[in-house]
């Protein structure tokens, strides 16, 4: 299984990455190039990615598995304010070319909220965007991803995923599981929305799964993520998911929530990603993690 989590990329860049996603036992990763919620970069340091890959090759974390995340605030499907709408499209590329400079091969990208818009009308500009983005020829790929329908958010359905894939054949998708839960796909059936997928869409589409579960129940609209097995998917659900013979060569992310000194505590601080993946290898449930993320942590 090709497991791993959100990692963070600080003063060490993809280096510092690497060594955490090290510290979790996992074998892949993915990252923000900066903030998740702003667009403030640095440029990339060519010494740290070279030292970054050589401690993945010592570590068994293949280059081809790890994942970029785009910041939430770029929004294609948005064209209201033209100045904006261009800003999203010139800093998506620049992401592309950080993932081209760090040997990154994906991308993933929330498609956009139509705020405002018709859905077609929103779906419209994302299509446009992606079309002038995808001709400049990036070596790394974008995901869209799979959304849970907050709001105004576009692609929380197969169909609407499917409009903006057609005729982009360099497109790929990473689907999410607390997303596709909080949209009304039922992951306790998950071989039937794989079908789904598959006729929808085509399963090779399919490049990253993001692993969450979720604190709302089935079509809520909500994203929000829960620990494994702490949430209204349950564990059963997420492991077999993980362990599925046809995703097998995709990459899993965890992007679940820190802890703090009790699962009410909103001062969140200890990771959970060592215990989770551990728990998903073994496919064991949990009953104590809180307790053994602070064996791990807490002194
Ligand atoms: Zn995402």
């Amino acid at each position: 299984m090709i497991i791993g989590s959100h990692v963070s990329f600080g003063s060490e860049q993809i280096l510092g990455s690497v060594k955490e996603a090290i510290s979790y036992g996992a074998n892949t990763f993915m990252f923000y190039t900066g903030a998740p919620q702003n667009t403030m970069r640095k440029e990339i340091d060519e010494n740290l990615t070279k030292e970054a890959q050589k401690l993945m090759l010592a570590n068994n974390i293949e280059l081809n598995n790890v994942i970029c995340h785009a910041p939430y605030i770029i929004n294609l499907a948005n064209r209201k304010d033209e100045t904006k709408w261009e800003f999203s499209k010139n800093f998506l590329e620049q992401e592309l070319k950080r993932c081209d400079e760090l040997g990154i091969k994906f991308l993933v990208v929330h498609p956009g909220s139509a705020v405002g818009l018709p859905k077609e009308e929103a779906l419209k500009n994302i299509w446009d965007a992606l079309e002038d983005i995808l001709k400049k020829d990036y070596t790394c790929q974008i995901l869209l991803e799979t959304m849970a329908g907050k709001g105004t958010e576009c692609a929380s359905t197969l169909e609407e995923m499917a409009i903006l894939l057609q005729n982009h054949d360099k497109l790929g998708v990473c689907i999410d599981t607390c997303h596709l839960n909080d949209a009304g796909y039922n992951m306790q059936e998950f071989d039937q929305f794989l079908n789904e997928f598959a006729t929808k869409i085509g399963l090779e589409k399919i490049r990253c799964v993001h692993i969450n579960d979720s604190k709302n129940p089935l079509g809520s609209h909500k994203d929000r993520h829960a620990n494994i097995g702490y949430g209204t998917i349950g564990f059963a659900a997420l492991n077999k998911i993980c362990h599925h013979e046809k995703l097998k060569n995709v990459p899993k992310i965890l992007e679940t929530p820190y802890v703090g000194e009790t699962w009410e505590d909103k001062t969140r601080i200890y990771p959970p990603y060592k215990l989770e993946i551990e728990s998903l290898r073994q496919e064991k449930f949990n009953e104590h993690l809180l307790e053994d993320i602070h064996k791990i942590y807490k002194r």
